[in-house]
Formats: C-alpha cells, sequence, structure tokens
C-alpha cells in the first residue's frame, strides 16, 4: 500500500505542476484560462546557459504561448518568435495543438537592462499558426507594449479584435523553475454588457498575486478570485515539453546538400554532427551514413 502510493506520488505531481485550465463565467460574456507550467520550463533550459533575464522572457513567452495555443481550435503547428536588435536578437517557443512545447533563445550582446526593450531592441513578434488541414496563418507586432503580456494582447487585438488580457508571473532559480499566466478574454459577443463583463474580471483578476498564481492549485485560485462569479472549469490539460527533432528530419536537411562535399569533410574532419539546437540531441552521420542518403 505505501509502496503504490509513493510510486504515484511524483506522477500526480507532475500533473498538477504542468497544466492549462480553461473556465468560462456562466452569467458573464467572457472566457478564461490558467496555465502553470513547472518540469517543462526546467526541460527548456536543460542543456542552456541562458542569462537570468533571458530564462524569464522564455518562461513568459512559454506560459504566453501555451495560453494561444489553447485558444485555437485546430490541429497544427504554432510558433511564437521575437525578433529584434537587442542583445537577445532572437527568441521563440513552438508548440502544437497536443500542447506540446519547446524553445529557444540566441544572444548577440551584452545585456544591460533587463526590460523587455532592453533585452529585444526594435522588433517584432512573429506568431505562426500552421494547421494540418488548412491554410497557414502569420501575424505580426511590433514589441512596443511593455511586456510580453502587453504584445500579446496587442496580438489578440489585431487578429481577433477581442479584448484580452494576461497576467504572468515567473519564479526562477538554479534548481527549480516555475511561471504561470491568467488569460482572460472578451467573448465575441462585444455587447455593452460583455464590455462590462470583461471589466469587473478584470479588476477581480488583477488582484491576483505572483505568489497565487505559481503556487495555488487551479481550483483554488479560480475560487479565490471569482467565488462569486461561479466559472465553469473544463477538464484540465497537461503542458509538456517535447522537441519533435529526429534522425529523419536531419537527414532531411542533408539531403539538399552537396553528398560529394559531406563525403569529403568526413574524410577529412570525421562524421558529420547535427546538434539539436533546442534540445541539444546529437544526430552523427558517417561516410556510410551519407552514402545512403537518396540523392
Ligand atoms: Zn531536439
Amino acid at each position: 500500500m505505501t509502496d503504490s502510493l509513493s510510486k504515484n506520488q511524483p506522477q500526480q505531481n507532475e500533473q498538477q505542476n504542468d497544466r492549462l485550465h480553461r473556465y468560462v463565467f456562466n452569467e458573464l460574456d467572457c472566457r478564461g484560462e490558467l496555465v502553470q507550467i513547472n518540469q517543462s520550463l526546467n526541460q527548456v533550459f536543460e542543456n542552456h546557459q541562458y542569462p537570468q533575464p533571458v530564462k524569464q522572457l522564455l518562461a513568459e513567452l512559454m506560459v504566453a504561448t501555451a495560453l494561444l495555443t489553447a485558444t485555437l481550435k485546430f490541429e497544427g503547428d504554432i510558433s511564437v518568435q521575437l525578433q529584434g536588435d537587442g542583445p537577445v536578437n532572437y527568441a521563440v517557443i513552438n508548440g502544437n495543438n497536443k500542447l506540446e512545447l519547446r524553445g529557444l533563445a540566441k544572444l548577440q550582446g551584452e545585456i544591460v537592462n533587463e526590460d523587455l526593450h532592453s533585452l529585444l531592441g526594435h522588433g517584432h513578434m512573429v506568431i505562426t499558426i500552421t494547421p494540418v488541414k488548412g491554410e497557414r496563418y502569420q501575424g505580426i507586432v511590433l514589441l512596443e507594449g511593455e511586456n510580453l503580456a502587453q504584445c500579446f494582447e496587442a496580438y489578440f487585438k489585431q487578429s481577433e479584435q477581442l479584448k484580452t488580457k494576461l497576467w504572468i508571473a515567473c519564479e526562477l532559480s538554479p534548481e527549480n523553475n516555475k511561471a504561470a499566466a491568467l488569460f482572460l478574454q472578451i467573448l465575441p459577443a462585444n455587447t455593452t454588457r460583455a464590455e462590462e463583463d470583461f471589466q469587473h474580471l478584470s479588476v477581480l483578476t488583477s488582484t491576483v498575486k505572483d505568489q497565487e498564481l505559481l503556487h495555488l492549485d487551479a481550483n483554488t485560485l479560480l475560487t479565490r478570485l471569482y467565488h462569486q462569479e461561479n466559472p465553469t472549469i473544463f477538464p484540465s490539460k497537461e503542458v509538456k515539453f517535447k522537441c519533435g527533432c529526429s534522425r529523419e528530419k536531419t537527414e532531411a536537411a542533408l539531403v539538399g546538400m552537396d553528398k560529394q562535399e559531406l563525403l569529403e569533410q568526413v574524410e577529412s574532419q570525421g562524421p558529420i554532427n547535427v546538434d539539436c539546437q533546442f534540445c541539444q540531441a546529437r544526430f552523427s552521420f558517417d561516410a556510410a551514413d551519407i552514402k545512403k542518403l537518396p540523392s
């Protein structure tokens, strides 16, 4: 008995730590989402030596992307890229409708200040949605908001014409990393009443403290924030780190290159190693592997 309990325990904790909850308010024309991540965020940072402000940026980008992904009613992939001319010139979170996410950031200079604009400089956020069926959609917003939450709010306003607000909190340490976010969006009705509902719920949601957002379980948090608004909470979904790289995909990239040149490279420098930039998995190709590649 004790054995099975102790075996089950970590699994339960894991499930609670990386989950996304969606809810609607029965009497109010708004919907909401709550996401809390821990393990999946640790995995994004694994094998990377990011400075603290870059970790913060990626953590915020990851929870915001999870929220955005959960608003989509499709099967497919999503990519949210930040591109700028600051010390962090690139950051990306890739995900899909199963809430499998991965991400990375690239640095080109020394970080002096930690706010969004000091990190990225002038730039934009590019959101690409690629459904399995149907057309690819791309939305671009300038990084003009004070923080990432405001950039996402601008995106929703631009792409869906729906008032949206995000609240993001992170807690990062060398041993463990947590991030969480709340999402509030007006329903497409867009009536005066919906506007009032959104305003009312924004005020309530703004009372949330970072500690609550990061550490309370979903039911306690949502009850504390909205005890009179009576949200109906749908079954939660797990958020996972998953890279999606593979030997096959790496091979496909090599197929486009000159086979003779690749063989000469192997001859002079040994096997060609291709490292995944996201998870650092290494795929190694020797002369025999190269010869087997389709021409
Ligand atoms: Zn990978």
